[in-house]
């Protein structure tokens, strides 16, 4: 049966404009590992998407970690005797760490000068900064603005709470036909920052709202959690149902103009792995695909040998290779709704041949049967050089002997999916091929 998943990706501006529009009203929010910003977060998407939000007690076990206390911030600042605020949380989130304890001293800048973090290389920029696991306090600033503060005593506050609370993460589920499911997961632990990783959540909201008014072969389970003890807290609670993952795409840093980075799952050579080298070959984007490696982002955790998830990382600017990243310069400004529309269209794609994917068998295969009385082939013979159609039907009726994939025809042949798909459709139209 052939599958007719998804239509052609609208090709317009209006879904990167659509998707900047959401960056700019969630980039404000002052996002953490747990806290309010992230429940914001997580209401503003639930006006187009219809999230299950989990909480996860603090104190709770998950494998080997334990949930921490929520932090919930409400100001934060340095102010001058006369009370001009010289670094203030409420002009960038980014100017406090993140799950700063709280403290209301007054302080002579020699005392606060080691609570002052910044880049004194990249002097202009404020650094990105947190305390998840060690109790702490401090600032981040741009390093001209260290350098101008006068000597003599500062007022400071953190007003802060760190408290037994909760972490939360919401999914997004999408019935398919089969109970086969693919996991969709990005990070949502990052305050002000628009690339790394506000961009991610957003190519996922608009990836399933895109989903959402398809016809789905798979289930499809969105995650959108914090960092690294989210997707430990998911995994924890859903042992149950992994087998169900069948593929899987963990999508950050998706809106910057890089060239696209796949990374291979710890197996290397799962369908998704084929499915975004494919993909990324047809659309004739830049890219490159690495080899799977123990660090990054949490793939580490679907990848861990005890879960093993076939799930491959989709980024554009590789994280850690990128200078700008975690530091006040990843603002809207370098986001440009082309490549975040880019990006959608790109984890689409992957999705497309993950859907339309399957193994076909020749009905007819001894010797090619003759195509042009079943008006595959074209009427007027002679012609040397053969059309992408027509080789695409050879292709596909020579390898589909029950052992190949419509994908694994798409690698060897060197033919876009698109075409060995169709051929496949076409054949069996005609009851030369039956999927299997
Ligand atoms: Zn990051």
């Amino acid at each position: 049966m052939s599958v007719a998943v998804g239509e052609p990706v609208r090709r317009d501006r209006e879904l990167g404009h659509e998707a900047y529009k959401l960056m700019g009203r969630l980039f404000p929010l002052c996002r953490s590992l747990t806290g309010a910003g992230v429940r914001e977060t997580f209401a503003v998407l639930q006006e187009r998407l219809p999230l299950i939000v989990t909480e996860v007690p603090s104190g709770a076990q998950v494998l080997d970690w334990t949930i921490p206390d929520e932090w919930t911030i409400r100001d934060a600042y340095v102010a001058r005797a006369d009370g001009t605020r010289v670094i203030d949380f409420r002009t960038s989130n980014l100017h406090v760490v993140s799950y700063s304890e709280p403290v209301r001293a007054t302080m002579s800048l020699e005392e606060l000068r080691p609570r002052l973090h910044t880049l004194p290389d990249r002097p202009d920029l404020v650094p990105y900064r947190t305390s998840y696991h060690e109790r702490t306090w401090g600032f981040c600033l741009s390093h001209r603005a260290l350098l101008a503060l006068d000597p003599g005593d500062y007022e400071v506050v953190v007003d802060s709470t760190l408290a037994p609370g909760h972490l939360v993460y919401a999914e997004l589920e999408l019935e398919g036909e089969s109970d086969d499911e693919i996991l969709i997961s990005t990070y949502v632990c990052h305050p002000s920052l628009a690339n790394d990783n506000l961009s991610g959540i957003v190519v996922a909201a608009m990836v399933a709202s895109g989903l959402a008014c398809r016809r789905r072969r798979h289930g499809y389970r969105f995650l959108f959690a914090p960092g690294t003890l989210g997707p430990l807290a998911w995994l924890d609670r859903n042992r149950h149902r992994l087998e169900q993952v069948r593929h899987g795409l963990t999508i950050s840093c998706a809106g910057d103009d890089g060239p696209f980075t796949y990374k291979r799952s710890r197996r290397g050579d799962a369908e998704v792995d084929a499915a975004a080298e494919v993909a990324l070959r047809d659309l004739g984007v830049p890219h490159a695909v690495l080899e799977f490696e123990p660090w990054g982002g949490d793939e580490r955790q679907f990848c861990s040998p005890g879960f093993d998830l076939p799930l491959g990382a989709l980024s554009r600017s590789a994280h850690a290779a990128d200078p700008v990243n975690h530091t006040s310069a990843d603002d809207l400004a370098r986001i440009r709704p082309e490549s975040l529309e880019e990006s959608i269209r790109t984890c689409l794609a992957i999705l497309d041949v993950l859907e339309t994917n399957r193994t076909c068998v020749n009905l007819s295969p001894l010797g090619e049967p003759q195509l042009g009385r079943r008006g595959l082939y074209r009427s007027a013979g002679g012609a040397v050089a053969r059309s992408e159609d027509e080789r695409a039907l050879l292709w596909v009726l020579n390898q589909s002997d029950g052992s190949r994939t419509l994908l694994d025809i798409a690698r060897r042949s060197g033919l876009a999916y698109a075409a060995v798909r169709h051929a496949a459709d076409r054949l069996e139209d005609t009851g030369l091929v039956r999927a299997t």
